[in-house]
């Protein structure tokens, strides 16, 4: 067993976190406010390689393993959650569902483009009534022999108005349920396609969440990724991976909390001493560093486990299961660390706290990781 980090793994880390702390960190709070989206830094993200970072560099890609992939979101949701969901989406749900079922016309077409940025995407399952229960798709897809129909409604859809394009999960024959969804590649601009309004949100605020609306849209056969009736498995097949990102994201953020916290706790004075000097605070700071240890563990040993092609159905559920209740509850005691402090926006552990939210609902609510966790452990 071995724990360290290679060097390129090390030097990928500190790009991103030079990149966060530079690029960032400068305007995090202002982007939080207005709910602006991050375009220039997305831009310069994809300069850095980070938007299609396990790509093959044929397609343009930076052809690095998924432990790098979770360093840089570890990295960059210290600072930003709003920038690394971009980040995620566009990698785990986008680029890794391309470049693994896509034809090659499809990567020739879209993956070089997105895994460089020039182009953004977004993965479109939800719907008003299938989150969590994604087999009741409502949105068809007809099949009307060399193109499909597209009718329907999709929400919040992450990079909504940003992206160019969609991945978009739809029934094309009712009878067969789950075996009769596809997964269709739509581009922005397609007649009929229409974008809803932009949604207000509690957390990672500078991303753009909308609902997307379909009407007669047509899409060309050759849009279809995998065999027909494959887009069901396709949606559970690039969660999976998905969810180490937004676990990886979960563990940035209570990280980030932590530092700022354990700074604080050295600087603010209370009973004419550190605060860090009274063990209730103390405490708290040594329960936050062993549990974000304990999530770290389970996020990379998910990541290794893709990374060495072993089944990461399980230890990927776990990693984001885990790791959102840390960030949760790390950022809740960072608000408390720092006082009345920690109530207003210029300290961040606020924003943090309101970001780590979102960790808890998105690619599968905590309580559908339990449902993936409980079934694999009583199957085995
Ligand atoms: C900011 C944001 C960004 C998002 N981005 C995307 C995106 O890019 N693409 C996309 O497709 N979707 C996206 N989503 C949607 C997200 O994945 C869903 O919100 C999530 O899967 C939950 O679905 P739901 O909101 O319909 O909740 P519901 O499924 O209605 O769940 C409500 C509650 O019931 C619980 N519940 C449901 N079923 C069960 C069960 N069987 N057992 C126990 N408890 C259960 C849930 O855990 C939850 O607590 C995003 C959501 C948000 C808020």
């Amino acid at each position: 067993m071995d724990f360290s980090l290679t060097e390129e793994q090390q030097l990928i880390q500190q790009a991103a976190r030079d990149f966060a702390q530079n690029d960032l960190f400068p305007e995090v709070i202002e982007r939080d406010e207005e709910q602006r989206f991050p375009k220039e830094e997305v831009r310069k993200m994809g300069e850095l390689g980070f938007l299609g970072m396990m790509v093959d560099p044929k397609y343009g890609g930076s052809g690095l393993d998924t432990l790098s992939y979770v360093l840089v979101m570890e990295e960059l949701s210290k600072v930003d959650a709003s920038s690394s969901v971009i980040v995620s989406v566009n990698n785990s749900l986008v680029c890794w569902g391309l470049e693994t079922y896509g034809t090659e016309e499809q990567k020739e077409k879209y993956l070089t483009k997105l895994s460089t940025g020039e182009i953004i995407g977004a993965f479109c399952l939800s719907e008003p009534e299938a989150g969590s229960d994604a087999t009741s798709q409502k949105t068809t897809a007809l099949d009307k022999g060399d193109h499909y129909v597209i009718n329907g409604t999709k929400n919040w859809i992450t990079n909504g108005s940003s992206a160019e394009v969609y991945l978009v999960i739809a029934q094309t024959d009712k009878d067969k349920r789950h075996k009769g969804i596809n997964a269709l590649i739509v581009e922005k601009g397609a007649e009929g396609f229409e974008i809803g309004p932009k949604e207000n949100k509690l957390g990672i605020r500078g991303s753009d969440t909308h609902s997307l609306i379909f009407n007669d849209v047509k899409v060309p056969k050759e849009n279809r990724i995998g065999e027909d009736g494959f887009g069901f498995k396709f949606a559970m097949k690039t969660l999976a991976g998905g969810r180490i990102g937004i676990a990886a994201q979960a563990l940035g953020i209570a990280a980030g909390a932590y530092e700022l916290a354990l700074k604080y706790s050295k600087e603010r004075k209370a009973f004419g001493t550190e605060i860090s000097n009274h063990q209730a605070i103390a405490f708290k700071l040594a329960d936050m560093h062993t549990q974000i240890e304990a999530a770290r563990h389970l996020v990379y040993k998910a990541a290794w486990d893709k990374d060495n092609g072993n089944n990461y159905d399980l230890s990927g559920a776990m990693a984001k299961l885990y790791a959102s209740q840390v960030a949760m509850e790390t950022t809740v005691e960072a608000v408390q660390i720092h006082g009345g402090n920690g109530f207003v926006k210029d300290y961040h552990v606020e924003r943090l706290m309101r970001d780590a939210k979102i960790t808890q609902i998105y690619e599968g609510t905590s309580e559908i990781q339990k449902i993936v966790i409980s079934r694999s452990i009583l199957k085995g």
